[in-house]
């Protein structure tokens, strides 16, 4: 599986980073960022290539380029034909989420013809199939209805677990159960913030997981970047795995 780093930062990110947000197998987008179009063209990626994309929950740091990718797809011949684009996310905010790009891109007014893409919202337990990927998702314990996901590579069997956005708790390890890397959020740092409504993960708590889990490698994002190694040393007191530091627009193969 190859994993593309678009960006590891938090809500606001640093200049040449991006919010959290991956390509995996370069045909499956999970998240946006401020600038997924450009990531994608630094990367030397045609942005219409990528024909699935995945969302972890709708706060605005994660979806907030989704209206400039659109509009790309529109602009991009045949043009106003957004069909071969599949979008995932959890069914209680997808539609509404899309509903507001067409609204602010004016769709309506501008592209009356336009050909929509296939919006496939998720239960809480569903699965879903692209090309080499098999996606299995539970709900993540966040202030608006989110999703973590365990991604397996059919080729080859290879297992990435997901937290997006979420607090500890017990159903965490079971999907990410033996992954040869857990993608984790420590938007806490190294406070303690369980119990808090902001409902978000310590680097100690991706460490907690990524131990009860079994992962054979850890990488911890959309957090206090600046303390990475910090909280990295703190990560090591619990697990045992190894720890990758993923930079932005650097790609893995596991
Ligand atoms: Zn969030
Ligand atoms: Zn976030």
């Amino acid at each position: 599986m190859k994993i593309t780093f678009l960006g590891t930062d938090t809500c606001i990110p640093s200049r040449g980073n991006d919010t959290a947000s991956y390509l995996i197998n370069d045909e499956l987008l999970v998240d946006v960022g401020w600038n997924v179009t450009g990531n994608l063209r630094n990367l030397g990626i045609d942005v219409t290539s990528v024909r699935h994309l995945l969302f972890t929950h709708m706060h605005h740091d994660h979806i907030i380029s989704f209206p400039s990718l659109i509009f790309h797809w529109t602009q991009t011949p045949p043009g106003r034909d957004v069909s071969p684009l599949t979008i995932y996310g959890p069914n209680e905010t997808l539609e509404r989420a899309f509903d507001g790009v067409l609204a602010f891109l004016q769709a309506d007014r501008f592209w009356p013809n336009l050909k929509r893409p296939t919006l496939v919202p998720l239960a809480e337990q569903d699965t879903f199939e692209t090309e080499t990927l098999s996606v299995t998702c539970i709900p993540s314990d966040h202030a608006v209805p989110g999703r973590c996901y365990r991604i397996v590579d059919k080729r080859d069997g290879t297992v990435l677990g997901m937290s997006g956005d979420t607090a500890y708790g017990p159903t965490l390890a079971p999907i990410f159960k033996d992954c040869d890397l857990l993608i984790h959020e420590f938007s806490g740092g190294l406070g303690n913030v369980r119990g808090l409504p902001s409902k978000h993960s310590s680097a100690i708590d991706a460490a907690t997981v990524a131990s009860e889990a079994g992962a054979k490698r850890l990488a911890i994002v959309h957090g206090p970047l600046s303390a990475r190694e910090k909280c990295l040393a703190a990560v090591a007191e619990i697990y045992n795995g190894e720890l990758l530091r993923p930079e932005p627009l650097m790609s893995i193969e596991l």
